[in-house]
């Protein structure tokens, strides 16, 4: 075992953020043979673009897609400060000559629309990845295990990854790392599990300390069909899963809009944010004028050098509506049937479904309980609906009679009104993304048959 002292391991430090070494691995293999081969010849790496790297992780992503994967592209030795800018991808990842990192998560866009590596923002993690095998790590740790992928970031150390069969929460991910931690798979220094740059094939490792000409990564073994379940990794490597013992400060509510942060949600429940994501972007790009009222805004129009005399009026910005639920962009100038408002938020860098400017519930399995809660947190915040008599229901004042009537919420009536009220996600197996989709029936029937409501307020009198 060739035990390289030299500085192992990569990007955690330098972000600024929430750096984390993550680790893990999967089903049992054969016997030693294949990584041993691999690892040992040198000529042998094998080709995996970077984009191809990120897929096999990921999957297809969108470029409307709300949660993207980071990537951050660094030329020259990645120490030196002020150097990390990632980037949501798809993006152009092809310089084999610069460092390339990916992150193991999905993110969701930050307040202002745009992508940070945050771990508040971090939404589901679809893979892990130990580091400084062969230097901190011995080989042997994983010898008889299937990787994902073995990848040489400089002679004689490795980074191994495992993809997950589905991704994890956030949650499950620091409580898999406090694991790996407590099994000696990771550098008791690094305590994240979200925001971990991963080096990717393509790139050189430019430290320092590698000297000139720096290093290529090398692709060792590449298998992005092995997929491992946590149960896997905690089977193998012997496990002990417990409750994370850092959890202020490690498992943060992944409210990616961070407007109301509810502790206790993660991953399934992000309230929308107090102001629409597009009117944000534009005061924060100086183009927001001021309310023209009923949802309209006069805005400067981002192309407003193309006017005539570069007049600066004239172009509006309208809050979604059931029209037009992304909202939509109006400018009175000649090239007004060019800039829609996919263009705006294009500009903007506001996904789509930021726009929307809607609470989102993700459908998780296992999370029944706070999806329903979620759910019902969403009712409660329209003020038009109570618990009564262990239902739920409305109050309507009757244009004729002038009689307050109360009317219990039926069933379906509750799935419209949690299908207007909120955004609900569903993650895709064939397409490993989130899809849109109705409230699900079973959720549904769980809020409206509920022994006990937490958040509605009940209904106590009616001020006649
Ligand atoms: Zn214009």
């Amino acid at each position: 075992m060739a035990m390289l002292n030299n500085q192992m391991d990569d990007g955690a430090d330098e972000n600024g953020q929430d750096e984390s070494k993550e680790v893990d691995q999967f089903l049992v293999s054969d016997g030693l043979d294949e990584i041993d081969k691999t690892y040992e010849t040198d000529s042998n790496d094998i080709f995996v673009s970077n984009d191809d790297f990120i897929e096999a992780i990921f999957g297809h992503v969108a470029n409307d897609s709300i949660h993207k994967p980071l990537v951050c592209s660094i030329s020259g030795d990645p120490n030196k400060k002020n150097r990390w800018h990632p980037k949501s991808w798809p993006c152009d990842t092809n310089d084999p000559e610069k460092n390339w990192y990916v992150c193991p998560s999905i993110f969701e866009p930050s307040k202002d629309g745009t992508y940070k590596a945050q771990k508040k923002l971090a939404h589901f993690v679809h893979c892990a990845m130990l580091d400084d095998i062969g230097t901190k790590i011995p080989m042997e740790k994983i010898a008889n295990i299937h990787v994902s992928w073995l990848l040489e970031t400089s002679p004689g150390n490795f980074q191994a990854g495992f993809i997950f069969k589905e991704p994890i929460d956030t949650k499950t991910a620091y409580s898999l790392k406090q694991a790996m931690l407590g099994a000696g798979l990771s550098d008791k220094g690094s305590s994240g599990a979200t925001v971990r740059w991963m080096r990717m094939p393509q790139a050189i490792n430019g430290k320092a300390a590698y000297g000139s000409p720096s290093p290529r990564c090398r692709m060792r073994k590449w298998s992005p069909d092995h997929r491992a379940a946590v149960a896997d990794l905690v089977k193998v490597f012997d496990l002990k899963m417990g409750t994370p013992s850092k959890t202020k400060n490690q498992s943060k509510p992944s409210t990616s809009f961070g407007a109301s942060s509810s502790p206790g949600f993660i991953g399934v429940y992000e309230p929308k944010p107090y102001e629409n994501s597009v009117i944000t972007a534009l005061k924060n790009r100086g183009l927001y004028k001021s309310s023209l009222g009923n949802g309209r805004h006069d805005i400067t129009c981002p192309w407003v050098a193309e006017h005539t005399d570069q007049i600066d009026h004239g172009s509006c910005y309208f809050e979604p509506s059931n029209e037009y639920p992304i909202g939509g962009f109006k400018c009175q100038h000649s090239h007004g049937d060019l800039y829609k408002i996919s263009k705006l938020l294009e500009f903007l860098e506001v996904a789509e479904v930021a726009a929307r400017h809607k609470s989102i519930i993700t459908v998780v399995p296992g999370e029944l309980s706070r999806i329903v809660e979620a759910a019902e947190i969403e009712i409660d915040s329209t003020n038009q609906y109570f618990q009564s008599g262990g239902g739920i229901v409305s109050v309507h004042r009757d244009p004729q009679t002038r009689q307050t009537i109360v009317k219990p919420l039926t069933q379906p009536a509750l799935a419209m009104q949690l299908s207007k009220l909120c955004i609900w996600l569903r993650y895709s197996k064939q397409t490993r993304t989130y899809e849109f989709c109705d409230p699900p029936s079973r959720h549904i029937t769980s809020l409206f048959d509920a022994e006990n409501y937490l958040h509605l307020k009940p209904l106590l009198g009616i001020a006649r």
